[in-house]
This record gives structure tokens, sequence and C-alpha cells, in this order.
């Protein structure tokens, strides 16, 4: 595995699923981690147990689609270990399903202020503290409905595709300042977020989605989290503006 010696690292969205396995990936890689949530009670539970099997990892409270929440929770890890050398802004919701032409704006608006202007908000914050240390590694999380359209799912996917545009964007404005940005689209991974889906009504669907994957299963979170893992540590050190399928194979066709 790789080592994030030293490393401070963010993660949004860390009290369950992708964000949550991340956390876990980077404390036993070594890196001091701030898991932020806006559920208050499950991201302590969660850096307490972290804390409890000998990682350093404390929470901050955080809706990532409140910019001054955002500017607390990086000034809140910068106070607690000094510097920000990794962030994952995995926080997202899910889609809300409905046709464009029977869609409400407020739902196009809840999705993407999470979705999409969260991720912005955060980057926001953590480049103003990564170019003053003049180092960092970003990791946004989209999505494969950042690759491919989502039928009755506009608002989820085109969120997504905008963290793609997000991720090259600042890649570029940061690439000579020794910052990489980069993203990852997850497949069908097994989350408390499927879960949910499943409980609106989208089992069929997801069945019928699993069924196109060439690897014929969903993935785990960890097989997400290794990736990020990858992505934020020096052995990825010349990668930059670039996003990586996680899907089992099911965007290559
Ligand atoms: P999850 O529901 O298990 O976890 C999401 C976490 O984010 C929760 O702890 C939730 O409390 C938190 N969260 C929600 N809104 C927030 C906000 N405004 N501010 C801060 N935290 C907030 O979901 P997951 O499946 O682990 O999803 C994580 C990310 O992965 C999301 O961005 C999601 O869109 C993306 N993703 C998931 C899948 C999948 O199949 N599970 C596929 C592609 C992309």
């Amino acid at each position: 595995t790789y080592s994030l010696g030293n490393k401070i690292a963010l993660v949004t969205g860390a009290a369950s699923g992708i964000g949550l396995a991340t956390a876990k990936a980077y404390a036993a890689a070594g890196a001091s981690v701030m898991l932020a949530d806006i559920n208050a009670e499950a991201v302590k539970q969660a850096a307490d147990s972290l804390v409890a099997s000998g990682y350093t990892a404390r929470a901050v409270t955080c809706n990532a689609a409140d910019l001054d929440d955002v500017a607390a929770m990086v000034e809140e890890t910068v106070a607690t270990f000094g510097r920000l050398d990794i962030a994952f802004n995995n926080a997202g919701i899910q889609n809300v399903l409905a046709e464009i032409a029977d869609a409400t704006a407020e739902d196009f608006d809840r999705v993407t202020a999470v979705n999409l202007r969260g991720v912005w908000g955060c980057m926001k914050y953590e480049l103003q503290q990564m170019r003053k240390q003049g180092s960092g590694v970003i990791v946004n999380c989209s999505s494969i409905g950042g690759i491919v359209g989502g039928a009755e799912r506009a608002n989820y996917h085109a969120a997504k595709h905008g963290v793609l545009g997000l991720t090259k964007s600042a890649a570029l404005e940061y690439a000579a300042r020794n910052i990489r940005v980069n993203a990852v689209c997850p497949g069908l991974i097994w989350t408390p977020m499927v879960d949910a889906m499943v409980a609106a009504g989208q089992k069929e669907a997801l069945e019928a989605m699993v069924q196109g994957v060439p690897m014929q299963r969903h993935g785990k979170a960890e097989e997400i989290a290794d990736v990020v893992l990858w992505l934020s540590s020096d052995a990825s050190s010349y990668v930059t503006g670039q996003s990586i399928s996680i899907d089992g194979g099911l965007t290559m066709r």
C-alpha cells in the first residue's frame, strides 16, 4: 500500500460509505485525518473509532454546501494539525428522480448545491491553504454519472459532469504550483446511499444496471478508497487533471 506518513488529510462525507472507507485507508497509510460530515453524531463516532484503533483522527461537523461551514472546516483542520496536504471532496447526495419536464428548480438546486457547488466551495478554501503552503493534493468524487447521461437523474448527472470540469480547471490553475487535482468516478458501489436509492423505489433500475456491469457485481467502498489513496500519494506524482473510473468496466463501452 502507499504511504502517507506525516501527511494531513481531510475527507468530506466521512461518516459513511466511500468517505469513511477512504478516511480509514488514509489513517492506515499513516496520515492524520480530519473527518468532516453534516451528520455530527456519526462523524464523531467514526473519528472516535479510528482513534480507538490507534490512529490520529478528529471530527468536524460541516455542511459541504455552506461556504461558512467549509471555511471553518479548513480552518479547524489547520488549527488542529498545522497544515493541509490532502483533501478528498466526497460529500454528496443521491439524485432526485424526475423527468426534466416535471422536475422542480428546488430539487435541481438542492442536488447541485452539495454535489457541484459544494466541491467548488471546498476546493476554494483548501486551495487557499495549499497555495500558501506551496503543495497539496485534491481528489474530487465524481461518478459514472459524470461520464454518461442519466434519464430522470439530470440533476445528479449534471452535477457530476460539472465536478470533472472543476477538477480539470483547478488542475490547470495549480499545476505549476505543486498542487495536483484529480477525480474518481465510482460505478455502482454498495453503500448506504444505494440502500437509500433502493428505499426510494430504484431497486429494479439498480439491478438492471448491475447486469450491465462487465464484472457483474457491485463495487465495495474499499475499492474506491484504494484508488483515492493512490491518487493522494506521491506514487501518482505526475498525474493531474485526470479522472479514473472505478466501475467494473461499466463505462468502457
Ligand atoms: P453515503 O450516503 O454512504 O455517504 C455520504 C456521506 O456524505 C454521508 O455520511 C452524509 O451524511 C454525507 N453528506 C451528505 N450531504 C452532506 C453535506 N451537505 N455536507 C457534508 N456531508 C454530507 O454515500 P456514498 O455512496 O459513500 O457516496 C459518497 C460519494 O460517492 C458521493 O459524492 C456520491 O455521489 C459518490 N458516488 C457514489 C456511488 C455509489 O454507487 N455509492 C457511485 C458514484 C458516486
